[in-house]
């Protein structure tokens, strides 16, 4: 049945075998105040924005009243934090269940900072408004941008203060996503759970997300294939647009090839392939430039926990994974040369591009060029306003640049066309989005915040208001950092 708001819940996870999640219902909180209601995201999903504005709907994204049709759980999973493997699961959300769309489809509700749950470990289960009002921003960026990512559709404060350094304002988002299957679910299945538990995960991640596998041979090796693929893809897009995930752990990676977890992610704005933002990440190991290495890495852990499914002999198992992961390289490299050939207006292939595109980058690290606004400078022709473009070896990489252009048979405006699509007029910026926190956090003031999400929801306009979100953070001796999950 649909409810008065809209919402119509399917639980196919609930049906999994019982050691896949704890049932567990959100915990009530004092005074929920609804501070962003995403109106698109909340009708493409079949809901009625006017209702779930209504108190007694602002109660449902609170987690004090559990709709009609849903059964909330916490999900059980395991994962690799930094390279070391432990018990994980949802300490601090649950999945309300799995909206059915008019249109058919089906998208995970899940309601984050709902405290604490089985899993919750030594946390409170709660969340603070700044972290979440942060993921709302940076998530719906990132769709915007049109990059594979779970989605924001709410924030509520509690009225309850959750206790960090300092006290801070609790809140709740309810986070939409094609599914909160990780690799660190199946890792979690690989080593706690049965032969047949594992299979009934994979055969539902198969019909969840690749109903159209068909196959005389395994359907799981087709399965790490297409996962493959899609985080290839994912990472390829993350690297174009300047993106640092910061938490690249093995229970942040979806089997959906969505970006997943906000925590400590930031756009990178002078390009340098050593950016790290995540305060604990001391070691590098989550940098934008070892991006692609850590996704190999952890589809290896994927590789491994479907092993028992792929052949009964343990060798041939094996070699058949890595056959598959071999690819890994060439589908991410295909795809980032693909989109930096597009970044630079270039139609056809040429053997020179990649050299044209590496010497590009070594130019901009070389001299400290912002990653952004470079490409956009190219885009708009306007080279006039950075010291970058009066240096000798950019004046010299431009001209060929410009004689590559001229060889393709291709109008100037097509050219134009395809760096605009491709080339972000704007990013979240982290002085912007800090200022819109602050404002937000600090004064209840939430006008900042709207109107950057307004220009954020157009990355590729390339209108005249979006000037002022280009421009780069005043210089500053403490680079900027970020903090997981508070
Ligand atoms: P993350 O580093 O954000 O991927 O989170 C790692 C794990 O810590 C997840 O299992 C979260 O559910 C859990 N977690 C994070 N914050 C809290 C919290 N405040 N209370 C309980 N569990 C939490
Ligand atoms: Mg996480
Ligand atoms: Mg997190």
């Amino acid at each position: 049945a649909v409810t008065k708001a809209g919402w119509h819940f399917d639980n196919s996870y609930a049906r999994l075998p019982k050691s896949f999640y704890s049932f567990v219902k959100p915990t009530p909180v004092p005074a929920p105040r609804l501070i962003i209601l995403n109106d698109p995201l909340a009708v493409q999903l079949g809901l009625k924005p006017d209702v779930l504005r209504t108190l007694d709907h602002v109660a449902v994204l609170a987690g004090n009243k559990v709709p009609e049709g849903s059964q909330p759980l916490a999900q059980a999973y395991a994962g690799h934090q930094f390279g070391h493997f432990t018990m994980l699961g949802d300490g601090r959300a649950v999945l309300l269940g799995e909206q059915i769309t008019p249109q058919g489809e089906r998208f995970d509700v899940q309601l984050k900072g709902s405290g604490r749950t089985p899993y919750s470990r030594g946390g409170d289960g709660r969340a603070a408004l700044g972290p979440m009002l942060r993921e709302y921003i940076i998530s719906e960026a990132m769709h915007a941008l049109g990059i594979p990512t779970t989605r924001s559709l709410a924030v509520v404060t509690t009225g309850e203060k959750v206790i960090r350094e300092t006290p801070l304002d609790g809140a709740v988002l309810t986070r939409v996503a094609a599914s909160h299957l990780r690799v660190g679910t199946f890792q979690y299945a690989a080593t706690w759970g049965s032969a047949e538990e594992l299979k009934n995960l994979a055969d539902y991640a198969i019909n969840r997300h690749f109903p159209n596998i068909i196959t005389d041979g395994s359907p799981y090796l087709l399965l790490l294939k297409e996962v493959v693929k899609r985080q290839a893809r994912l990472i390829a897009h993350w690297q174009l647009v300047g993106f640092v995930h910061g938490v690249m752990n093995t229970d942040n990676m979806t089997i959906s090839g969505e970006t997943i977890d906000y925590g400590p992610c930031a756009f990178m704005d002078t390009y340098d392939p050593a950016t790290v933002f995540s305060s604990i990440d001391t070691k590098g190991r989550y940098a934008y430039g070892n991006q692609p290495h850590i996704g190999l890495w952890n589809l290896i852990r994927f590789a491994e926990s479907l092993l028992p499914l792929l052949a009964d002999d343990q060798n041939q198992a094996v070699q058949m994974a890595e056959d598959v992961l071999e690819d890994f390289p060439r589908y991410f490299y295909d795809q980032w040369l693909k989109g930096m050939r597009a970044k630079l207006g270039l139609i056809n292939e040429e053997p020179e591009d990649e050299s044209l595109i590496n010497d590009l980058l070594q130019l901009m690290r070389q001299h400290q060029a912002d990653y952004t606004n470079t490409f956009r400078a190219l885009t708009t022709g306007q080279l006039n306003d950075h010291p970058f473009f009066e240096t000798e070896g950019f004046k010299q990489w431009y001209v060929r640049w410009k004689q590559r252009i001229d060889s393709q048979q291709a109008s100037p405006e097509a050219v134009h066309e395809l760096m605009c699509t491709t080339n972000p007029a704007i990013i979240p910026r982290n002085h912007r989005v800090e200022e819109a926190l602050e404002a937000a956090v600090k004064d209840g003031d939430y006008t900042v915040m709207e109107k950057l999400l307004q220009v954020l929801s157009q990355p590729y306009a390339y209108t005249p208001d979006q000037d002022e979100y280009a421009t780069l953070p005043e210089p500053s001796d403490k680079p900027y950092r970020t903090f997981c999950g508070t």
